[in-house]
Order: C-alpha cells, then sequence, then structure tokens
C-alpha cells in the first residue's frame, strides 16, 4: 500500500559525493525493506509526484535542491502527517519548515542500516494511523481470520465456491470483498443500529469533520436519510414547508407521515433551469399567508426542506436561509444530495446546513438537518449517506429516540464494505487533503469554462468561420474584489475564478442567469457544475427564432462515448467531480467541435447519428425543425404559468397512496384529465421540478398543466428520438399520455 518514498536530493552529477553515495546505501536498505524509492532531482518533478501519488509513505529532501521549500509546502497543503526528512546541511531552514518536518537525516555520521529503519518506522506508522476507526478495525479483523457461524451465509465467500455460477462471482468481485461482507453480530466492529464501537467511532469523526453534533451513516442511500429526517419531524395532518424541486424521497417521505405539504417554489429563467426559492417567498409574512391560503388552513409548520444545492449547482447562503425560515419553522432540513463537499473549500463558506450555528446565527435558529448522498460527489461506494444534525433549544433532539426513527429505516444487515467507505471518504476531507481535492475539481471546471470562452473568442475572430456557438453558463465577465477590476471572464486571473466566491455569485438583476428577486450573495454558482448551452434559447429571454436542441448533442456525444450528466431543451450538465482528470475535458471540447463542423458543414443527420431522426434530413434541418417546434409550441411560456399558478390540494399524498393500493386510481389520457386529482408525480426534466404532485387536481382543460403537458406530448409525437424526461406519465402504444388519476 504506502510503499512509495520520495527523494529530492542531488543532481545525479554529483553522485559520486560522499552523501550521494551514502544515500544510495539508505535506499537500498529501504528497497530492502520493500519500500519503492522515486528518485527527483528537481523541485518541479518532486512537486508533480507530490500533486499525483496518494501512496507516498515519507518524503526525503535536501534544503539546498532548488525548489525545495516549493516542495515542502506542496507536502502541507495536500498531506496530514506525512513523515518529510530534511537530509541536513549546514544551512538553518527558515522557521516554517520546522513545522513540516518530522526530523533530520545525518548520511555522514548515521550508518545507513539506522537511517532506513528509522525512515521505515515513521513510514509505517503513518500508513497505519492513516486509517480511519471503522476501515481501520475491519481491516485488523480480515487480517485474523476467523471462522464465522453468523449471516450472511457465504461465510467469507466459501458459499460461492461451491457452484460454478458461485464461482465466477467470487473471482470477479474477489475475496476480500466477501471476506469482509459481515454480519451485525461480530462485536469487535460495534453496531450500526446503536451507533457503538468503532462504527460509533467512526460516526463521531464523521461528526467532527463535518462540522455537526452528530452524524448517522445510512446505507440505504440518501433517499433514507430524507425519509429518517423528515419522518422525525412530521406527524399526521401537520403542515410542512416543501421545496417545489425536491426528490421524490421527499414526497415518500410525506406520504408515509401523513403530511399536507405547503410548497415553497423556486425561480425559473428562460433556459428552463430551476433557481433558488426567493429570499421573499422565505420570509416570515410570506409564509404565513401561503399557510393561511391552504385548504384546510395549516397550522404552524414543524418543519421546512429545501434543496441545496440544485442539480445545476445553485447554492444558498444557507446561514440566509436559517434566518429567514427561523420564525417559521424549529427544524430545517437541507438536502445536499450533491453537496457534500461544500465545507471543505472557501468557495462554499456559509452555503451548507451545517454553516448554521450559534456563531453564524446566535438567535433563535432552528435545529438544522443535513442530508447527502456521499456517493453522488464524494469518494464513497453507491447507496452511502450521512445524516448530520446540529439541534437548537428550540427543538432539542433525543438522539435515542431520534434513533427509533432511524431504525424505522434502517436494514439490519447492512454491507460494511459501504460503511468503511463512509468512514473512508470522511477521512479523505480531514486536513488539508478536503481543500486540496476539492480545489483541484474547481481549478479544472475552471479550466474548462475559460477554454470554451476563449475557443468562442478564437473562432468569433476568425473571418472564415461561421460564428461558434456552444457556451457554458457563467458570468460573462468578473470582478477582482479586491482591486476592482472587471475583466471578461475568459481574461480573469484562473487563480481569482477558483478562489473568490465573488465571482460566482448571482449577482440581482444580471441578464446572464435571469433569475428575478435574489439578494446580494443570496446564491452562488458552483464552478464545477457546468451547464453547457446550445443556441436557442437566452436566461431572459427564453426560447429564441433558432436554436439546436441539446437531446441532438447529447446523442451525438454519446455515439462519441461521452455520456452528459442531465440534457434540458437548450442545456447539458456535465459535473467536475473529484474523479476528474486533467485533460478529460479536452475531449468534450473537440467533440462539440466536431459537432458544429458537421452542423456547419451540412453533414446528413444519417451519415452523422444513424437511426436517429428522419431519414435524409441534413443535421442543420433536422435541428431546424426540431427547435421550430419547441418555440412555436411555446414550452417555456407554458412552463412558466405551471410553476406560477400553483395546482390545487385536494387530498394529502397518504390520502392519495390509499387509494392508489386499494385500485381506487386509473390511469386516464391527457383529454380526460381535466377536473381529476391525479395519483401520481409528474415531473419534467428540466427543470426538474414536479409540476403535479399527488393529490393535486390538474385543473381545467385550458389550465397550465394540461396546456403544458398537450404541447409537450405533441412534441414527443413529433420528434419522437428527443422524447422529454417525463416522470410520473406512462405512454400508450401510440405514444399518447396517460396519467395516474384518483376514480371518481
Ligand atoms: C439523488 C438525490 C437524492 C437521493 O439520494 P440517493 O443517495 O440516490 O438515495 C436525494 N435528494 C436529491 C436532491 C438527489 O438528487
Amino acid at each position: 500500500m504506502h510503499r512509495t518514498i520520495l527523494t529530492l536530493i542531488t543532481e545525479p552529477s554529483d553522485s559520486d559525493t560522499a552523501l550521494a553515495g551514502q544515500m544510495h546505501r539508505v535506499s537500498a536498505g529501504l528497497e530492502e525493506l520493500q519500500f519503492r524509492m522515486r528518485w527527483t532531482h528537481r523541485g518541479e518533478d518532486a512537486m508533480a509526484v507530490v500533486g499525483s501519488d496518494a501512496s507516498l509513505a515519507a518524503v526525503l529532501v535536501s534544503w539546498e535542491v532548488p525548489g525545495a521549500d516549493g516542495l515542502l509546502r506542496a507536502v502541507a497543503e495536500r498531506f496530514q502527517r506525512l513523515p518529510v526528512f530534511l537530509v541536513s546541511s549546514g544551512e538553518d531552514p527558515p522557521l516554517w519548515v520546522y513545522e513540516v518536518v518530522q526530523g533530520y537525516l545525518y548520511p555522514l555520521e548515521d550508518t545507513p542500516d539506522f537511517i532506513a529503519g528509522r525512515i521505515a518506522h515513521a513510514a509505517e506508522r503513518y500508513a497505519e494511523q492513516l486509517l480511519p476507526p471503522f476501515f481501520g478495525a475491519l481491516r485488523r479483523l480480515e487480517n485474523h481470520h476467523h471462522y464465522s457461524w453468523h449471516t450472511p451465509a457465504h461465510a467469507g465467500g466459501v458459499a460461492f465456491l461451491k457452484s460454478p455460477v458461485g464461482r465466477a462471482f467470487f473471482d470477479f468481485f474477489g475475496e476480500r470483498l466477501l471476506r469482509t461482507d459481515l454480519s451485525i453480530s461480530v462485536p469487535e466492529l460495534g453496531s450500526p443500529l446503536d451507533h457503538t464501537g468503532p462504527i460509533g467511532d467512526a460516526e463521531r469523526n464523521a461528526a467532527r469533520v463535518f462540522g455537526a453534533d452528530r452524524t448517522f451513516f445510512v446505507v440505504n442511500g440518501n433517499s433514507t436519510a430524507n425519509r429518517v429526517v423528515a419522518h422525525h419531524a412530521i406527524a399526521r395532518d401537520d403542515a410542512v414547508l416543501v421545496d417545489r424541486n425536491c426528490h421524490k424521497s421527499i414526497q415518500h417521505a410525506l406520504t408515509i407521515t401523513g403530511a399536507r405539504p405547503v410548497y415553497l417554489v423556486p425561480e425559473r429563467n428562460g433556459l428552463g433551469l430551476a433557481g433558488p426559492v426567493p429570499p421573499a417567498a422565505l420570509a416570515a409574512g410570506a409564509v404565513r399567508e401561503r399557510l393561511a391560503a391552504h385548504s384546510p388552513p395549516a397550522g404552524d409548520p414543524p418543519y421546512a426542506v429545501i434543496t441545496n444545492s440544485t442539480y445545476d449547482g445553485l447554492c444558498y447562503d444557507a446561514v440566509r436561509v436559517g434566518e429567514l425560515l427561523a420564525e417559521s419553522v424549529p427544524r430545517l432540513h437541507f438536502d445536499e444530495a450533491w453537496f457534500a463537499y461544500a465545507r471543505f473549500n472557501p468557495m462554499y463558506a456559509r452555503r451548507y446546513g451545517m454553516a448554521l450555528d450559534d456563531r453564524t446565527l446566535p438567535a433563535g435558529r432552528p435545529t438544522v438537518f443535513a442530508t447527502q448522498s456521499s456517493h453522488k460527489l464524494l469518494a464513497a461506494l453507491s447507496q452511502s449517506a450521512m445524516l448530520h444534525v446540529r439541534p437548537s433549544e428550540r427543538a432539542p433532539v433525543d438522539y435515542e429516540r431520534f434513533n427509533e426513527t432511524y431504525l424505522m429505516h434502517a436494514s439490519t444487515s447492512p454491507l460494511y464494505p459501504m460503511i468503511a467507505s463512509l468512514d473512508v471518504a470522511t477521512a479523505m476531507m480531514d486536513g488539508p487533503s478536503g481543500a486540496f481535492l476539492t480545489g483541484e475539481a474547481i481549478v479544472e471546471a475552471v479550466r474548462f469554462r475559460q477554454a470554451m470562452a476563449r475557443l468562442a473568442e478564437r473562432v468569433r475572430a476568425d473571418p472564415g468561420r461561421p460564428d461558434w456557438f456552444f457556451g457554458a453558463w457563467q458570468p460573462p465577465r468578473v470582478t477582482d474584489p479586491r482591486t476592482g477590476r472587471t475583466t471578461d471572464f475568459a481574461e480573469a486571473d484562473p487563480e481569482l475564478l477558483a478562489t473568490e466566491p465573488a465571482c460566482w455569485t448571482l449577482e440581482p438583476g444580471a441578464s446572464w442567469h435571469g433569475f428575478d428577486g435574489l439578494e446580494d450573495g443570496y446564491c452562488l454558482l458552483d464552478p464545477i457544475k457546468v451547464t453547457i448551452t446550445c443556441p436557442g434559447a437566452d436566461a431572459v429571454e427564453g426560447t429564441l427564432e433558432s436554436g439546436i436542441p441539446a437531446r441532438i448533442v447529447a446523442a451525438y456525444l454519446g455515439r462519441r462515448g461521452i455520456v452528459v450528466e442531465k440534457t434540458g431543451d437548450h442545456t447539458l450538465l456535465v459535473l467536475f467531480s473529484m474523479g476528474i482528470t486533467k485533460g478529460k475535458w479536452g475531449t468534450l471540447i473537440d467533440a462539440l467541435f466536431d459537432f458544429k463542423n458537421a452542423y456547419d458543414g451540412g453533414v446528413r443527420l444519417d451519415a452523422l447519428l444513424p437511426g436517429f431522426g428522419p431519414p435524409g434530413a441534413s443535421l442543420r434541418e433536422f435541428c431546424d425543425a426540431a427547435h421550430g417546434t419547441l418555440r412555436d409550441s411555446d414550452l417555456g411560456g407554458l412552463l412558466d404559468r405551471v410553476f406560477t399558478d400553483l395546482p390545487e390540494p385536494v387530498l394529502t399524498p397518504a390520502e392519495c397512496h390509499a387509494a392508489l393500493i386499494r385500485g381506487g386510481t386509473e390511469r386516464v389520457p391527457l383529454d380526460e384529465l381535466p377536473g381529476r386529482v391525479v395519483a401520481a408525480t409528474v415531473v419534467v426534466t428540466p427543470p426538474g421540478i414536479p409540476m403535479l404532485m399527488p393529490g393535486e387536481a390538474a385543473g381545467p382543460a385550458d389550465g397550465p398543466a394540461l396546456a403544458y403537458l398537450r404541447a409537450l406530448e405533441s412534441f414527443d409525437l413529433a420528434f419522437p428520438d428527443l422524447a422529454a424526461d417525463v416522470h410520473g406519465v406512462r405512454r400508450d402504444p401510440g405514444g399518447r399520455y396517460l396519467v395516474e388519476v384518483v376514480r371518481r
């Protein structure tokens, strides 16, 4: 595992000096102890190793080599407690170096074996203390090779060996995964249900790292974490405040609890992206009005839930949200499925739930919950999630009682490698490496965004070329708050963009984002979530005269082996997660460039995307036809009406579900939908905000919901290859929509 030792010593030309000779003997000693030596002679080379090799076990540096100081700083920025030895020289290094360095080596005074032994000991201790509580305990236990008499019945994988197909499974996943798949009755590892032993230690470690009072590991996904929080906070018939842009799991929680949801509606822009719920809608007066208008009038809500950040990377000033909602609710839940890294980079200061504490919000703050899909943007296995709690005096949390709700949703046989992955995801964010890893993703995203902006400028400057047309959704100009100087995004200092939140906040009224009703600093566009814009829509104006539907571009990228996260009418979302490698995005830009050339060059659709769209048309003709239909059907304008004029709630989600399981619902086509109560959540992506929720009235034939669904259905029928992603409607064999409704 950690067996690499990096040395930055003398030039090879000096290798006949006494010092170099002695260091080679030290190195031979270390190699005998199974360490691998990586020799470098220039500061830059050594820094490249530090930046890319996480298997380092120790670093040996001589201070005289130019760049030694840079190397030591790079080590301190990335690693916690990595042993660094200074190879002694006459010179005294500056004081800060003493903080980084663990010891000195005197190659001309001590024996090579002694020096090698000292380094090896430090390296081994480092590797041992790296392991967080649960992963460490699991590894030690695995080394002991116990016989197990408990479930799972495969007993460390042995059962699989008894069958040919089982053998294939065993060989594929490997013995170690199977050996560490243990039952909760193994006492050495503690209890995931009572939060004791190494599992409890791991959760406490996570609470420290994520800034929570208590952290619970949840291995049934953040969906389950959401249901636990809501189920803890809501009793039957409680009115609760729910971000309309919420995940399905919140909807399920409302069904389980018998809640009466009162929705907080986010902004949308002309690109069809969902923005934040504006501050005015969260203020106490506005909330009171919404509750009073509800039928039956709703009482004081015990709970509110906000999605932060949004899918498209818009993140709130969470402290401001807490302040606004403090008067209305004692418990505030941030669904941070896409945002577990927020605490580890100053870019996101104040923008995550656990940033709300007695210091940032001294008076009467609500109890805060944050739930995170650790697997989505940290390095954890799928389904692994965390639930963080920070109680307040207004709504104290008795953790034993809280655990009753936790147990209602927990499995009694969680997969331990998943728990280990949560423990490791936590440790990876601890200390300097959290800022290092998140910073690296931000830097790559900034490079990509600037490359896109520069490419547009270069193409524009080339008179022989038709104008470039893809863009990245971001402020076109940024201001350095220290100097007050404003520059084009493409020309801005990359360091400024990678570190200055003010470059990314949505200034009220700015036309690049197109959202109304914002306050200064209220909302920030996360640099790592990049929306690529295709021509045809504008953040303020909405759909334009001509354009290119993003689904065609996404289909082309798919053929090139590039899978985007999400596709809208004129937008594509790509994520710069910690898994990004340098230059991975170069391929994406190249593919966009090729698409553009094919479009300008009149390439036929069937040559570019065989089997896609009507035969015979050129790419450009197909884009024109599809965009023209999108534009004429005014889907954007119709969708705006859907969210301005929310449907009337008739039944609670729980009542609706009761009808569903008792045969009290049926599926009807759109022409029978007017006047009915829907029994499904109908969501169109984008914006991904539900347009109809279970128990809501579909409204009249000329109402917003039906007008929109009819327009969308006709678009889908005309362009089946570009059909929108509509959850909650089924299609009959002719492609017509069917919606689940409550029987009359
Ligand atoms: C993905 C997601 C969830 C659910 O998380 P899982 O870990 O997939 O169960 C919850 N909320 C939001 C906003 C999500 O995007």
